[in-house]
């Protein structure tokens, strides 16, 4: 992948400490209008509804029409949040590095709604979706003023035997025209769980490729690193999802709106149905 590429996604996810955290971004957060949450929220559960009731009739294999369940567990991740958690941890089990236990995460430069809003909206969404289709669901974080580190994240996934987390990201640069959207795993060396790299890679490539379908967005490919603390101590396959770039203006505008995220949520959903093989 292109190297400022990844560049951006240090910024969103913080490896470098300074970088997400800065007082200037937290400036321009508050600066900008925050939509209301509690009415996105009630949108949003009217959408589910209406799914759940099969009027749209776009849904396939819902507890309603099936009656399906489905053995996995699925943890979602929405990142970050408003309520930064403090301090530092380290990159992965038994590591002498630190990391940031969390970032406060970019946010719309023309909608001005920060990352850990729009993260939380798309993963409410892709829960019930999800749900839909027979999966049990687990959010790591369910509002947002909740402060969760990187380390607490995926303890919420260990802790829930889970099989699959997708950890739900926008990304950002300092680059207005970059946009397009990538999931980011471990490397074959990774130095705490490299059993788990081939279904990481797995998961990471089925999301990507149905994401970018679905939703008709460039297609960056996928990122492996060892330097996301959070999917270094993930004992199960974990990906981070970076869904697309808030600091272009477009993407930004496509991904606040109720459609595009309908969008995103159904090509998520459909990676993670290839990926378990249904
Ligand atoms: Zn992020």
């Amino acid at each position: 992948m292109k190297k400022w590429k990844a560049a951006a996604a240090v910024l969103c996810l913080g490896i470098i400490l300074t970088a997400c955290s800065s007082d200037q971004e937290k400036e321009e957060q508050q600066e900008k209008p925050v939509p209301d949450l509690e009415i996105k929220v009630e949108e949003q559960e009217n959408t589910a509804e209406e799914k759940n009731s099969g009027e749209d009739g776009s849904i396939e294999g819902s507890d309603e029409e099936t009656g399906e369940r489905r053995e996995e567990i699925v943890v979602l991740d929405p990142g970050h949040s408003s309520v930064v958690a403090e301090g530092t941890e380290p990159l992965g089990p038994g590591s002498s590095e630190q990391k940031a236990a969390d970032t406060s995460g970019t946010s719309g430069v023309s909608t001005g709604i920060p990352e850990y809003e729009l993260t939380l909206t798309v993963s409410q969404k892709l829960k019930s979706e999800l749900e839909n289709r027979g999966y049990t669901v687990v959010l790591t974080r369910d509002s947002n003023d909740i402060p969760m580190s990187c380390v607490q994240r995926a303890t919420v996934a260990n802790d829930a035997d889970a099989d699959a987390f997708v950890r739900i990201h926008a990304n950002g640069i300092d680059d207005s025209s970059v946009q397009g959207a990538m999931t980011i795993c471990i490397t074959e060396q990774n130095p705490f769980y490299p059993e788990l790299y081939p279904q990481s890679r797995a998961l990471s490539d089925d999301i990507i490729n149905e994401l970018c379908k679905a939703a008709g967005c460039e297609n960056d490919g996928v990122w492996e690193t060892d330097s996301m603390s959070g999917n270094n101590w993930s004992e199960i396959p974990a990906t981070i999802v970076e869904m697309g770039y808030m600091t272009n203006p477009e993407e930004d505008q496509l991904m606040a709106s109720e459609e595009y995220q309908n969008k995103m949520v159904q090509g998520i959903a459909n990676g993670i149905d290839i990926y378990f093989g249904y």
